[in-house]
């Protein structure tokens, strides 16, 4: 048995996520899909998760840093790629050698860009990032004619070609909210104005993974998932996965590392937050927080043991955790699953969202560095 057999470990089905790629691009057939490899592919994997979506046809794949996009380039994806969270003194002249369309919300990152295709000797491909309503990243509507200005000018001269023109939703994950349309007319308008500027773009996008399932206005020339390419919902009020058609990808578990009887009464990891309430079997699971378990899960996560759902006991800590099987039993390297698609009725990355007030993202994007993530 290979060692990550017995420790924490998260499974990667690319099987789903290469059906996943499939599901959107159906639910945008005139457009073409970006899948967000960004935070080491949400916590999957970044390499295998962008072949694998690249073999389902996803003809650009996205990441926030440079780094990350750099990252891609050197496993060996030749494809289109953008990388979109501008920061100053970032490696903007290698992410133009390597052919990686970068993002501008404002003068000073088109400067940045301009010099460092300069240093490169060939034109940067730049997407300009309109501020739609998010209130994050990407150019205000009053600053717009400017950076659009001077993006035509850069280009004029051969330093950069406008690419792409982007923005972002706030509210996508609650399908009826009103910020929704007043996105997409803010995205109508700042692309009127870059069109009566002579800007051409090869792509206009702005709809993440609950835009592409639930708002086919704002599809575009590309749609840009990211959570859903993993199987993911984006959030309950756009349902759950398997009534979108999608497949959670990864599957968190470990072997029980140790079962022992102790006496009622018996308190149970740090603070005795858990205390047994009659003699029973206590299991080990050899996963913390510097895996990924959330300690706000303490008292509360579900886990699947023995054929059932259990609550974890007590406080979750760096290293392992306990659950209390009552008059169950379990024996050493019996698994224990933490989360997966549910076919075994485990829960799922969702359920956990739900258990420890988070979103389903932080889930899976904070499975630790030191878990092995096996493909299969
Ligand atoms: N586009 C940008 C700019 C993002 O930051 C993200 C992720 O947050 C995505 C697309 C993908 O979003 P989602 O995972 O909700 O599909």
């Amino acid at each position: 048995m290979p060692a990550h057999a017995l420790r924490a470990r998260a499974e990667v089905d690319l099987g789903a996520v290469r059906a996943n790629v499939r599901e959107l691009r159906s639910r945008a057939p005139r457009s073409e899909l970006m899948a967000v490899m960004k935070s080491d592919g949400y916590g999957h994997g970044m390499l295998p998760c962008a072949r694998a979506a690249r073999q389902a046809g996803a003809s650009w794949l996205g990441t926030a840093t440079p780094e990350e996009a750099l990252a891609l380039r050197a496993g060996g994806d030749r494809g289109r790629l953008l990388c979109w969270l501008w920061t100053p003194g970032g490696p903007w002249r290698e992410a133009v050698e390597a052919d990686v369309d970068v993002s501008a919300s404002g003068l000073w990152a088109i400067e940045e860009i301009v010099e460092a295709a300069r240093a490169a000797g060939r034109s940067a491909r730049v997407h300009l990032k309109a501020d739609t309503g998010l209130g994050r990243n990407g150019c205000q509507p009053a600053d717009w004619p400017a950076l659009v200005a001077a993006a035509r000018a850069a280009e004029a001269e051969g330093a950069l070609r406008v690419t792409g023109i982007w923005s972002h939703f706030a509210c996508a994950d609650e399908p009826g909210h009103p910020a929704n349309a007043a996105q997409l007319e803010a995205f109508d308008e700042a692309l009127a104005t870059a069109a009566r500027a002579g800007l051409d773009p090869e792509v206009r996008h702005l709809a993440n993974s609950p835009a592409t399932l639930t708002l086919p206005a704002s599809h575009f020339d590309l749609v840009r998932p990211g959570v859903s390419v993993y199987g993911l919902s984006p959030s309950p009020e756009v349902g759950i996965a398997a009534e979108l058609g999608l497949r959670p990808a990864m599957t968190f578990s470990a072997s029980l590392a140790q079962v022992k009887r102790v006496p009622s009464g018996h308190g149970v990891s740090y603070g005795h937050t858990y205390v047994t309430p009659a003699g029973t079997t206590l299991a080990l699971v050899p996963a913390g927080y510097a895996d990924g378990v959330p300690r706000h899960a303490s008292d509360t996560g579900p886990v699947l043991v023995a054929g059932k759902w259990r609550t974890i006991a007590g406080r979750v800590a760096m290293d392992q955790f306990v659950v209390d099987l009552g008059g169950d039993s379990a024996a050493v390297g019996d698994r224990a699953v933490l989360f997966g698609p549910g076919d075994l009725g485990e829960p799922t990355a969702e359920d956990w969202a739900r258990a420890v007030g988070t979103i389903s993202y932080e889930i899976v994007t904070r499975i630790g560095a030191r878990v092995p993530r096996v493909y299969t």
